[in-house]
């Protein structure tokens, strides 16, 4: 029985919710006033509940799917501005005791290279990260308790945090790795970790058990509870994300939303960032074998819909995709993007050799960090290395007040505006400078507050002259 407040997975992801939330689309997507009404709420910019936003995804025609791709842009360019946060992935290990079917960490897979990372490797690892000029990481991790147990993701974080090399810091770091207790959630929040991510992989139970046949993954209610827990712990920002491919996207859409619902509902706020990872060759996978892959198009109208949908919360794209794909979706909703990603384990102090495979995955945006900032400034995004907000507390609800106030352009865009000026002095290539420092120009004028603008013009020839004391 369907109820977004229980606690209970297979309440706030009621399957017969989400069948009867299809048929409902599709019959709504051939009535053109319940589909008029509902584009005419999503302009609204207040989002739209899951059984709205599945008839906004079923429609094919031609003139709404336009309509949507606008709205979807406008809404992004509202709430967002022009900022792009910039983050790298770190494998720590790829140690699994899972047989997830569509991952090459399962447990049966004898000839990928196992890996785990010293606490001397993170450290080679970080400085590496920081000499790009990344600011923000996501740690990644198999499933295995001997190998990496929670007290090691722990004492890894207390390592990242404490490197300072040259001008280098990581500032904020967020997490993906299996679901846990509310105990270990708490320490991770003590850790000063930023989100905890962790993607559903389907939200159909069924397609669930069978993509993960064994190993503690395999528990549905567990897995999909995980965020409630996390919140319990005390972690009030948290990432979901489906791999599509997996299951019929528009059944993992509506879920999507309805968790997100759910959390809204429970913990009066939802989820802080939404990811749409797409299932990719690996070694030992082929994503051919799996039925339910998607276009191209597809994907930019699930990232369009979602953006409607959920309008305070910040859209996630990977290096799983590549430069085209990217840039299409960045006009439609996308906020925080990887760089130069590694999903090997280790591999940015020195690349991986190729006979020792231990990567995640294939990645197709194999550009620098340099070129991804110098791409980004290219196309008219401000690129951001700001990690302030869960640092000053605003976490949380506190974050989508600022959202929902239209605050943000007079406090995050400052500080993606100074991080950048500090990226350009510390690590761009002469060319991203020169596009750099007229982007940073034209922004600063954009900012509306006068005072604001003042102070970040003051601060930004601090920051020339070598002071990088900002708590970004
Ligand atoms: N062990 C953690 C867990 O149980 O959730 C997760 C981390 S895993 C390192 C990160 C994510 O990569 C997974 O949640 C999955 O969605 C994704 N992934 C796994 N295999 C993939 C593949 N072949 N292509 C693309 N993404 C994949």
């Amino acid at each position: 029985m369907y109820n977004p407040s229980s606690h209970k997975a297979e309440e706030f992801i009621d399957n017969q919710e989400i069948l009867e939330t299809l048929a409902y689309a599709d019959r709504g997507k051939a009535d053109p006033q319940l589909t008029e009404k509902i584009l005419q709420k999503a302009a609204q910019r207040k989002g739209l509940n899951h059984r709205e936003a599945s008839v906004l995804l079923a429609c094919e025609d031609p003139k709404i799917v336009e309509r949507i791709y606008g709205l979807a842009e406008q809404i992004k360019k509202d709430f967002y501005g022009n900022r792009i946060v910039i983050f790298a992935p770190l494998y720590l290990s790829n140690y699994c005791v899972n047989g997830c079917l569509y991952c090459p960490y399962h447990i049966k897979n004898k000839h990928i290279a196992r890996k785990k990372l010293t606490q001397e490797d993170i450290k080679r690892e970080v400085i590496a990260l920081q000499d790009m000029g990344h600011k923000r990481l996501a740690l990644e991790t198999g499933e295995d308790p001997i190998n990496n147990p929670i007290e090691y993701v722990l004492e890894s974080i207390r390592t990242i945090y404490s490197i300072k090399h040259r001008n280098g810091a990581i500032r904020r770091v967020n997490v993906n790795i299996a679901a846990t207790t509310v105990e270990n959630y708490r320490r991770l929040k003590d850790a000063g970790i930023g989100t905890n991510i962790l993607f559903q992989e389907t939200y159909n139970k069924e397609s669930y058990e069978i993509l993960h046949p064994t190993g503690p993954k395999h528990d549905y209610a567990y897995h999909t509870e995980a965020m409630d827990r996390a919140m319990e712990g005390g972690i009030d920002d948290v990432g979901l994300g489906v791999l599509f491919g997996l299951e019929g996207y528009r059944y993992e859409f509506a879920a999507l939303l309805m968790h997100a619902e759910h959390l809204e509902t429970v913990f009066g706020v939802g989820p802080h960032t939404i990811s749409v990872p797409r299932l990719k060759r690996a070694d030992d996978i082929n994503p051919d074998a799996f039925q339910n892959g998607i276009s191209d198009e597809t994907f930019a109208k699930i990232c369009a819909c979602i953006r409607i949908a959920v309008p305070y919360t910040g859209m996630i794209i990977s290096t799983r995709e590549s430069q085209q794909v990217r840039e299409k979706v960045l006009h439609l909703g996308i906020s925080q993007i990887s760089g130069a990603s590694r999903t090997s384990v280790g591999g940015y102090a020195e690349p991986e050799p190729e006979e020792e495979n231990s990567a995640q995955f294939d990645v197709s945006d194999k550009r620098t960090l340099d070129e991804v900032v110098n791409w980004l400034i290219r196309i008219g995004y401000l690129p951001s290395f700001c990690t302030a907000c869960y640092r000053e507390g605003r976490t949380g609800d506190r974050f989508m007040s600022l959202c929902k106030n239209r605050q943000i352009l007079n406090c995050c865009h400052p500080n993606a505006i100074m991080t950048l000026k500090e990226y350009l002095q510390d690590y761009a290539s002469e060319d991203t400078k020169v596009l750099g420092e007229r982007m940073i120009a034209e922004e600063l004028n954009k900012i509306p507050n006068p005072k604001v603008r003042d102070i970040t013009a003051q601060r930004l020839q601090l920051i020339a002259r070598g002071e990088r004391d900002f708590r970004f």
